[in-house]
């Protein structure tokens, strides 16, 4: 059993500091220290950020055409030229001792500029024979670095540098820590689970990481690291939805069929079979006594609000009171109008309560909170802020919570705490899978697939082009002089950068003021911003929504489920600077009613990447599919919403390139976790380290 983990040689050896490796001395311990490599340990845990391979390296004599093969050669010359047809070619020829091979590309002469004479290359690929010499057409190229011109065979790993430090030096250095310590590092998966997994002995898997002998086990060790990485995370919110599963007692709030029907005639249709569905599956955790701890997940427009007040009401049936927090004010007003026009006829309490209320108003509020006499609330964050508690929460809702991470889920107050209330958080679009399971791997999952019948595809183009712009607005004019709305959203204003041409974002002002005195003169045009203040925002919204305003230009402050029916039109411009889960939202905003919805993404980018992108918006309309494109193509960061993409605290796995590993890692941690195995003492080195890395995250938030 690994508990001699904490034996003081061993931890001695891979504290170490970096200098005293063989290779290293203070002056390079200093450029590792850059790269935040300050002990072995950090070496050890340094993952290549690629491999030369050089294991199938071939003599220019033995090569055939019918397999792949790789070439090591030196640059002689590169050639491009037009040819036929309008296209180019662009050539590289390499000295492979003595012997000349050809590297072809057409359409790609920026390649040329990846290539200078006298360097290193390796080419693989199937090569033809072509006038007595061999071509290799759009080879896979690897550079070998001005160090390495020498390697002849094997794999070599090939580490993230800093200026003055070189690949062979962090290479001879990472050696001498493998060779030196890699067997001094405390093995902390019981065998029985490694061989389950598949994973290497972890003072093996580093010796094949960073000293490979083939590419099977090259990928072997890096997978292992990977793996104890987002193992640990998931066990961490395994353990946590054990906690809530087990310890957090929460308010039964059974329904009846009395309580059923009651609710179900507020509403001016009948669910779907994903809305009953979803209404089951929450109502079961209400009635359970255990705290639900839920994320409802569907498409723009499937209607999500009508699941989370029908479980609202299942509260307040019950003699509870029930909030539901939205990301926004506007939004906000809105769920509240609708619930507020739902209830018109019963007597549930309810309250609005965002930071527009005067202080008065407000502390009024806060009093019938408390007092428990409000049974239901509707607000922004406001309603979580210091002050505000409540008497007996049953049940919290919380819509559009995508833009906060796994450790900063919000927390509502009760004067007496001894339950915990249910919590209900959706998303205002599909999430990808592997996000879902680390944002969002602590809850249960509800999933509305269907739609509300009668729905439509909205009419999706990408503008491109003078003529096509003409043709865009003309449409739009036509349809406005129909009778129809149309939004039309500007990206987010950006910062000129100084001395610099690049191009900057009209802001929504100015495309308000080139729409209303231009294209749309003849129509009412309103602005709407995030600087504006609140009073000011709600007019203009109401504005828009009572028809009184026909166009509304704005930033995103309308990108979440923002519901005018007779809107049809969503024209928005520089549409490659949005990510695609944003556009999808946007577009689920028109199309609402009963007339045809129309998207417009004018964009001049050109680049394959932006191109890629708005291709797949106009190819489907999944909301599940184009999360999973855009967190392909861009990664976490947009699908978010935020900025950053450092959101998730792992080590060295990375969820859009090791996605297919979180899957695996993750039911690994549930099975532990859920099968009690964990909580044997062979598992405790592990429990240490996920205590130690997640900690934080565990701790169950405290009602009180
Ligand atoms: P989202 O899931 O995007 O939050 P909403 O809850 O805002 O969607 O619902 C979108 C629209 O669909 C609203 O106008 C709502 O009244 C309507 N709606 C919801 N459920 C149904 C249904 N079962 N049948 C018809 N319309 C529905
Ligand atoms: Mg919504």
């Amino acid at each position: 059993m690994g508990i001699d983990l904490t034996s003081p040689v061993t931890a001695d050896v891979l504290s170490e500091p970096v200098q005293f490796l063989k290779g290293a001395g203070p002056e390079r311990a200093a450029l590792l220290a850059r790269l935040e490599l300050t002990t072995v340990r950090d070496l050890l845990w340094y993952l290549p950020r690629d491999v030369l391979d050089l294991t199938d390296v071939c003599e220019v004599q033995k090569l055939t055409s019918d397999k792949v093969h790789t070439v090591r050669g030196e640059v002689v010359e590169m050639d491009g030229r037009q040819i036929a047809g309008g296209r180019s070619l662009s050539a590289v020829l390499l000295n492979s001792d003595g012997q000349f091979v050809r590297g072809l590309w057409f359409n790609q002469s920026w390649i040329l500029q990846k290539f200078r004479p006298g360097q290193i290359v390796l080419f693989s690929g199937k090569p033809k024979k072509h006038a007595g010499r061999w071509e290799f057409s759009h080879p896979r190229v690897q550079y070998l670095d001005e160090d390495d011109p020498n390697a002849t065979g094997g794999i070599l790993c090939r580490y993230g540098l800093t200026e003055g430090l070189r690949m062979w030096e962090i290479r001879r250095i990472i050696r001498d820590a493998v060779e030196r310590c890699a067997g001094a590092v405390p093995e902390r998966l019981p065998e029985s689970f490694r061989a389950a997994n598949a994973l290497p002995q972890i003072g093996e898997a580093l010796r094949q990481l960073h000293l490979p002998k083939s590419m099977d086990e090259y990928n072997a060790g890096r997978r292992r690291l990977l793996f104890d990485d987002l193992l640990d995370f998931q066990i961490a919110l395994a353990v946590r939805r054990r906690m809530w599963k087990t310890q957090e007692d929460a308010p039964k709030l059974p329904t009846t069929a009395k309580i059923d029907a009651r609710i179900r005639r507020l509403f001016p249709f009948t669910l779907t079979d994903g809305q009953n569905q979803a209404v089951r599956e929450i109502t079961a955790d209400l009635a359970s006594g255990k705290a639900m701890h839920r994320l409802l997940q569907a498409d723009v427009g499937a209607g999500k609000t009508a699941v989370a007040v029908y479980g609202m009401l299942v509260a307040v049936a019950a003699g509870w009171q029930t909030v539901m927090m939205a990301p926004t004010e506007v939004l906000a007003n809105q769920h509240w109008e609708m619930i507020d026009a739902a209830l018109r006829e019963s007597r549930v309490n309810r309250r609005l309560l965002t930071g527009s209320l005067t202080a008065a108003q407000r502390r009024k509020t806060l009093d019938e909170i408390a007092r428990g006499e409000v049974s239901l609330v509707v607000g922004t964050q406001a309603v979580i802020q210091q002050g505000v508690k409540f008497a007996k929460l049953g049940l919290a809702v919380i819509d559009e919570q995508h833009k906060f991470g796994v450790e900063q889920r919000a927390h509502f107050s009760m004067t007496e705490a001894a339950v915990s209330p249910h919590v209900l958080v959706m998303t205002a679009t599909p999430i990808p899978r592997s996000l879902c399971l680390t944002q969002f791997g602590d809850l249960d999952i509800t999933i509305i697939k269907d739609l509300p019948p009668g729905r439509q595809k909205i009419v999706t183009g990408r503008i491109t082009g003078t003529a096509a712009r003409t043709r865009a607005w003309d449409f739009i004019r036509k349809q406005l002089r129909a009778g129809r709305q149309a939004y039309v959203v500007c990206p987010r204003i950006e910062e000129k950068v100084e001395d610099s041409a690049e191009y900057v974002a009209p802001s929504a002002e100015q495309v308000y003021r080139r729409l209303s005195t231009d294209e749309l003169r003849d129509f009412r045009v309103a602005l709407i911003h995030g600087q504006m203040d609140r009073v000011q925002k709600s007019e203009v919204m109401e504005s828009f929504r009572s028809g009184e305003t026909q166009v509304l230009v704005s930033t995103t402050v309308i990108e979440v489920g923002v519901d005018v029916p007779n809107a049809t039109l969503m024209a928005i411009m520089q549409a490659e600077r949005f990510g695609l889960s944003q556009l999808h939202q946007l577009r689920g905003r028109v199309g609402r009613g009963k007339f045809q919805g129309y998207c417009f993404l004018f964009s001049e980018a050109d680049s394959a990447e932006a191109v890629k992108r708005l291709h797949v918006l106009e190819s489907t309309t999944d909301g599940f599919e184009i999360a999973e494109a855009d967190f392909e193509i861009r990664g976490p960061g947009d699908v978010l919403g935020t900025r950053q993409h450092g959101d998730l605290p792992l080590k060295v796995a990375n969820i859009v390139r090791d996605r297919e590993l979180l899957v695996e890692a993750r039911d690994a941690a549930f099975q532990l976790v859920d099968s009690g195995e964990i909580d044997q003492p062979e598992f405790l080195p592990v429990k240490f380290d996920v205590l130690d890395r997640f900690g934080r995250l565990m701790d169950l938030p405290q009602s009180g």
